[in-house]
């Protein structure tokens, strides 16, 4: 009886969404999204305080910290999407590829092309990156953002603590060498994937030194590509393809209020 009481006592009623953003001037510089158990706070607020002052894009003027209760009996619990990963020669390979990989899911090439090159021309309304996602009618090629600079962000998302060991260790025995980095874009592609409105994400980094990119799809899964933009590019960003006649603001409510945890595919 009194193990049964203890175990129950164990479990948090409450978690916390903990929400970065930094930036210096207009410009975005880094952001970062969790969701966890009260004592991961501490040190998790001072990595994204590290990550915000020394962030390859510069030195942030501003940082915004977030945080807020979430009951956890509203957390949903799923599964994050397959992984796969295609090594490509450049980057110009790479965006071939992701073109095919669209394609695949249904987009017209000549609409992938076009919301490519708003993304490499910089989204943002002033131009550069956006904070958040573009969305982009599937049928129309028009973006459906209503603030051109914020765009959607992505949020009470995270691994479910009890997984994130084993994830991390999966990730480090196939080779990777930033696991964090990418548990964090999996869990966001996975949570945009929950939705049946999107269609298929499109995702490079706005980190000049990181070239990696991916597609992902509830269909097909997180589909990494080694490298989906030149070297040294500070133009990065996210498209979300979204069903004609999607209901936007069911979708960015979803995207950035509902909680989920995710545990490793397949178990
Ligand atoms: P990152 O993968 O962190 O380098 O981010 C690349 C780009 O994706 C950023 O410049 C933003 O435009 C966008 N982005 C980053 N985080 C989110 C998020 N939580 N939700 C939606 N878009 C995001």
């Amino acid at each position: 009886m009194r193990d049964l009481r203890a175990s129950f006592r164990a479990m948090p009623e409450q978690l916390h969404s903990l929400r970065m953003r930094s930036s210096c001037g207009r410009e975005h510089i880094s952001g970062a999204e969790r969701l966890l158990d009260f004592a991961q706070l501490e040190e998790e607020m001072s990595s994204m305080l590290q990550r915000a002052l020394g962030h390859p894009r510069g030195r942030a003027e501003r940082i915004c910290l977030t945080l807020e209760p979430v009951k956890a009996a509203t957390v949903r619990r799923e599964s994050l999407l397959s992984l796969s990963t295609f090594q490509v020669e450049n980057w110009q390979q790479g965006r071939r590829l992701a073109g095919d990989l669209l394609k695949k899911l249904g987009l017209e090439r000549v609409l992938v092309e076009a919301a490519v090159a708003q993304l490499s021309a910089g989204p943002a309304a002033q131009g550069g990156v956006m904070r958040g996602a573009m969305l982009i009618d599937a049928l129309t090629g028009q973006r459906c953002e209503s603030d051109r600079s914020r765009g959607v962000r992505v949020s009470r998302m995270d691994v479910d603590p009890g997984a994130r060991q084993s994830i991390q260790c999966l990730l480090a025995g196939q080779g990777f060498d930033d696991p964090q980095r990418i548990v964090e874009a999996w869990t966001l592609a996975s949570k945009v994937a929950l939705c049946p409105q999107v269609i298929a994400e499109l995702c490079w980094s706005d980190d000049p030194d990181y070239l990696t990119g991916y597609i992902a799809s509830a269909q097909n899964g997180y589909q990494r590509i080694s490298q989906l933009k030149k070297a040294g590019s500070r133009i990065g960003g996210r498209i979300f393809f979204i069903r004609p006649g999607t209901n936007l603001s069911a979708l960015t409510d979803f995207l950035q209020r509902d909680p989920i945890l995710f545990h490793a595919p397949g178990t």
